[in-house]
Parts: C-alpha cells; sequence; structure tokens
C-alpha cells in the first residue's frame, strides 16, 4: 500500500490507508489506545485496540487502518484532521526513541539554548520551530521566483574567494596546495556581483550565505543569508523601487501585518539621526505593536567613518560604493568626514534589514578611495587589482542591495532572535548547534596545512 500523509486522510473517509510518522502523544484508555500520529503534513488521531502496548512518544511508526468520521461530538476544532480517525488495525515499530532531553510541545524559549541547540533536530521537531522554517522556505521561494519574473538571473558566487571587506573579519581557509597562503570565505558576494555585471546579466541575484566574523548579537550569526541583488543601468530610486515591492508582496502574502506607510518612507541620514538619534529608528507609535512592519528608507549615509582604535577612516558602507558626486571634490582634502554616500539602508521597526548603494565603476575614483582609507598603491593592487581591471573592460553603471533573510523572516515569525529562523545556528559564544565546532584539528591535517598552534 502506498503511504498516506495525516492531512490526506481528510479527503479518504472509509477508505484502508497506510500512515508514517512520529508518535505525537499516545493515550491509553484501557482497552483503546489513542495514537496522534506526527508526519510533515499535521498530525492525526488513530484509534488501536491493540498493538499499540509498546508504542512510546517519539516512536517512529507505521499504521496501516480505516479513516472514519468522527462522531459530531468528538470532533477537535484545534486539527487540520479533526473531523476523521484511523481505525488502526496493524502498527509496526519502525524504530524507538529514548525519552527526548526536553518538552517539544511548548515554544521552548525557557529552555536552556545550549540544551536546545545540542539536540537542535529535536527542538526541530517543535511545531513553533518547523512553522519558522516553512514560512522560510515559503518566503525564500516566494522571492525567488517573484525575482524571476523581474527579469533576475540567479547565480551562486564562490565561497573560497579573497577578502571583500565589508567592516568585519575575515574566516580564513588555509590552502594545502599552497601552504601558507589562504582563501577568505565571503563577507558578501560584492566584488563578484559587480563582475556579473561588467559581464552584462544586469539584474543578478543569489540567496547568498555570507560570512562575516564579528559579535554575534540576537540579530547577527557569523554566517547569515541574504537577497543578495545588483543591477546595472540603474537609478537608486530604482532599486529601492524593486525592493520595496518586493518586500511589501511577501508581507502581503504571507502575513497578516499591517505595513505602517506605503510608500515606506525616506530620510537622509542626517535627518533620521537628528530626529531619533539612530540609523535605525522604530517609527511605530507602540514598540510592542507585532501587527505593524514600519519600514523605512534611510538615504544618503556618511562615506566615512572615523575609527578611533586604528585611527583611520573605514568605510560606513563599503569601499565600492560611490561618493555623491559634489562631495568627490572632497576626497582630496582631510575631512573626509564630510562625504555623503549614494548609499541606503532599509530600516524596519528598528532593524537594519538592508543595506546597499550606487557603485564605483571608474578605476581612477576607486583608486582614491582606497589611498584615502590609507591603502598603499601595490596594496590596492594586490587586494583589488582584479577590479580595478575589469573597470576597463566596459563596466556598466551599476547599484544593488541585499536585505537580510534572517532578519525579515524573524519580524515575519514574531520572533526576537534570528536563532529562531535557522535550522543550525551557532549559540551566543559561537559554537555551532549539534556538531560543535570550532574544535580542535589532528595534528597530522595541521602537519599538511603546514600550520603550527602557538
Ligand atoms: N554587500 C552589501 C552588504 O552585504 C550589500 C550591497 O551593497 O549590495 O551589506
Amino acid at each position: 500500500m502506498v503511504r498516506t500523509l495525516a492531512l490526506d486522510c481528510n479527503k479518504k473517509i472509509g477508505q484502508e490507508v497506510k500512515l508514517c510518522g512520529w508518535v505525537n502523544t499516545r493515550r491509553d484508555h484501557g482497552k483503546l489506545i489513542f495514537i496522534d500520529l506526527r508526519d510533515r503534513s499535521g498530525i492525526i488521531q488513530t484509534v488501536a485496540e491493540q498493538g499499540a502496548k509498546e508504542v512510546r512518544p517519539e516512536f517512529v511508526i507505521e499504521i496501516e487502518g480505516q479513516v472514519a468520521r468522527r462522531p459530531k461530538e468528538l470532533v477537535n476544532q484545534k486539527l487540520e484532521t479533526g473531523e476523521v480517525e484511523v481505525k488502526a488495525k496493524t502498527i509496526k515499530i519502525l524504530n524507538q526513541a529514548q525519552t527526548l532531553p526536553f518538552p517539544i510541545d511548548t515554544p521552548g524559549l525557557d529552555i536552556e539554548e545550549e540544551l536546545r541547540l545540542k539536540y537542535r533536530y529535536l527542538d526541530l521537531r517543535r511545531p513553533r520551530l518547523t512553522a519558522n522554517l516553512k514560512l522560510r522556505h515559503k518566503v525564500v521561494n516566494f522571492a525567488r521566483n517573484w525575482l524571476d519574473k523581474e527579469g533576475f538571473t540567479e547565480i551562486e558566487t564562490p565561497i573560497l574567494t579573497k577578502a571583500t571587506p565589508e567592516g568585519a573579519r575575515d574566516f580564513l581557509v588555509p590552502s594545502r596546495l599552497q601552504p601558507g597562503k589562504f582563501y577568505a570565505l565571503p563577507q558578501s558576494p560584492q566584488q563578484y556581483k559587480q563582475l556579473l555585471m561588467v559581464a552584462g546579466f544586469e539584474k543578478y541575484y543569489q540567496i547568498a550565505r555570507c560570512l562575516r566574523d564579528e559579535e554575534l548579537r540576537s540579530d547577527r550569526q557569523l554566517e547569515f543569508t541574504q537577497f543578495d541583488l545588483e543591477m546595472s543601468f540603474v537609478t537608486q530610486d530604482e532599486i529601492l523601487d524593486v525592493v520595496e515591492r518586493m518586500f511589501c508582496a511577501i508581507v502581503e502574502n504571507f502575513s497578516q501585518k499591517k505595513i505602517f506607510k506605503k510608500p515606506f518612507p525616506k530620510l537622509t541620514y542626517n535627518e533620521v539621526i537628528k530626529k531619533y538619534n539612530s540609523d535605525k529608528p522604530d517609527l511605530r507609535a507602540d514598540k510592542n505593536d507585532k501587527k505593524t512592519l514600519a519600514f523605512l528608507w534611510v538615504c544618503d549615509f556618511p562615506m566615512y567613518e572615523w575609527d578611533k582604535t586604528e585611527k583611520r577612516w573605514n568605510s560606513m558602507h563599503h569601499p565600492f560604493t560611490m561618493p555623491k558626486l559634489e562631495h568627490l571634490k572632497y576626497l582630496e582634502t582631510e575631512d573626509l568626514g564630510r562625504i555623503k554616500a549614494q548609499a541606503y539602508d532599509l530600516v524596519c521597526n528598528g532593524y537594519e534589514l538592508a543595506s546597499g548603494s550606487i557603485r564605483i565603476v571608474d578605476p581612477a575614483i576607486q583608486e582614491k578611495i582606497f589611498t584615502a582609507m590609507g591603502y598603499k598603491k601595490e596594496e590596492v593592487q594586490a587586494k583589488f587589482g582584479h577590479l580595478l581591471t575589469a573597470f576597463k573592460y566596459g563596466a556598466p553603471p551599476m547599484g544593488g542591495m541585499a536585505p537580510s533573510v534572517d532578519r525579515f523572516v524573524m519580524l515575519l515569525a514574531d520572533e526576537e532572535n534570528i536563532r529562531e529562523v535557522i535550522a543550525f545556528p551557532v549559540s551566543s559564544s559561537g559554537q555551532t548547534a549539534v556538531m560543535d565546532a570550532p574544535s580542535k584539528v589532528d595534528e597530522k591535517t595541521l602537519k599538511e596545512l603546514k600550520i603550527k598552534i602557538k
């Protein structure tokens, strides 16, 4: 017999079915044992007169039986399959399960994080987390189709690559074939997506994994996912329009939430700082109002910020960002703090959801940006020569943006921590879920890599 999913039993009243799944609950009523069976589609009640004695919660079982309509007074409104049940004839135990280390029928927020992450595969059985990951899948899938219809091409870019500064430390990967040399994991696909514009794709996107070695927070992980976008021959407003329409479509399709103001309000960096003393203000009147998404564009960010410890100018967005044309002249001066960039953020309910900018495509300007940041000429060539070269072969005007998948899904799912919408996140101390990395490697591996630990 082919397998039937729990939810499909609604359409099979009177028929014989085979169900497979986990024992969600088991209620022993003496002569009758009720087993609520859980599979990927949902939960269904089964009733057994025999063969259920050894069955325990979370056992993996196979049940054959007949779907029956429940008597009116026994209908369970809380279950999608609440009008039916399966009269079990045979029950086969496919695999046993020990008692779980924690309950999974609660939201689980009170359970110690370390324990939840150690057994993340069990934590993910929790309906709240299962729902979050399914929502995430739907949002990403929708975005893919939406971008496809808008003419974007999805292209994968390398994970083993060279440093692309996004303001964080790089994760390095030692090369075995070229001892002493390292790959960097991408802080973002920034340079590659610009090169794809030089290649002529005009509209690129990627559901991109970014890796940054920085401090962890409730809305920050060492690796995270962005809807990475890049476009050619566009104005800043055209880029904002694409992102705004995509976000509105996702909100309308996957939540009951209200968007505070449409079109999204747009303020300059100077205006938000003056008005709210923050570059990611929460515009909701009631900061606990979970039904409203208050999107806001913040534009004209400063090009550079002064790094007090390093005593140097760092780019506020990234060094591939184009300054405002009328501020280019300040590049030759000492006060780089005056330069505003063609850079913008999308903010929502106090979170930075996306950053982007119009890019530099003039190699001379790009070089000036680097030298203003204190890079020596040879250093610029060694680190970014490939990009400067590419700009000499017909680079179109371009710009883009990278909205965060994690933060957006977190807001849609009413969660307060991005770890709740990521399958296998790292803990607040940077330990990976289940697999316990970072971990030591053996001497032989280090030797092959010609690495000595001090
Ligand atoms: N690469 C940028 C970031 O990760 C986004 C962009 O400029 O498109 O924030």
